[in-house]
């Protein structure tokens, strides 16, 4: 199963493509992670992004398709994969649509989470990550069990620097301005699948899991 994951930041898809990730087997590529990761490791493309991101605009479309590219065609990914915050530019889409049709790839669904702008701020305000493993937690919603350590690494939990207010603000205008119209784009293609996305993690899950077997996306 090959699904693109749409919508804002803060709209779970991280959360969900996790999960999903882990249920199905499936490649989780979440574009946000890998440059993050590039820039712990100091790489020429870490230090271009850096600033892009701290400041919450959106890092070159062609840094990004190579790089997707290169994530894509580097494999580990036999029962599929997931894209979680790509493509969000109309040009990244198109260039995405170019490289799966010289690959023989089809995407089967693009997940649309659907969330209302108030819902998006609270959740990304009081969201804490572990830099060390990757662990997303809410201080609210999805509480650690101890405060400010990883469940899963025992690391410290810090906030991502773009989740600052001002950079969210900004965050979300990019997003209204340069993704949005990427709804229309793959409703045209009939891709699109809607999900309300301001309800809580796990009845979202089920929702989502009846889709795919109603679709016969998995068995
Ligand atoms: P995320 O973790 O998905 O919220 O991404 C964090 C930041 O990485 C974004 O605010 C952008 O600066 C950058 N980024 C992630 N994905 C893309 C993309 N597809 N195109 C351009 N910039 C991106």
């Amino acid at each position: 199963m090959k699904l693109v994951l749409l919508g804002p930041p803060g709209a779970g898809k991280g959360t969900h493509a996790k999960k999903l990730g882990g249920a199905y087997g499936l490649r989780h590529l979440a574009t946000g992670d890998i440059l993050r990761q590039e820039i712990r490791g100091g790489t020429e493309l870490g230090g271009r992004a850096k600033g892009v991101i701290e400041k919450g605009g959106l890092v070159s479309d062609d840094l990004i398709n190579e790089m997707m590219a290169k994530q894509i065609e580097s494999g580990g990914a036999d029962k599929g994969f997931l894209l979680d915050g790509y493509p969000r530019t109309i040009n990244q889409a198109e260039a995405l649509d170019v490289f799966l049709k010289h690959h023989g790839i089809k995407i089967d669904a693009v997940i649309n989470f659907v969330t209302s702008e108030q819902v998006v701020i609270d959740r990304l305000s009081g969201r804490r990550v572990c830099a060390k493993c990757g662990g997303n937690f809410h201080v609210h919603n999805i509480p650690p069990k101890k405060e400010g350590i990883c469940d899963f690494c025992g690391d410290a939990l810090v906030q991502r620097k773009d989740d600052k207010p001002e950079t969210v603000r900004h965050r979300l205008e990019t997003y209204r301005k340069e993704t949005s119209p990427l709804i229309e784009y793959y409703r045209q293609q009939g891709l699109l699948h809607d999900f309300p996305a301001d309800q809580g993690v796990e009845p979202l899950q089920v929702e989502l899991r009846k889709f795919f077997e109603k679709a016969g996306l998995v068995q």
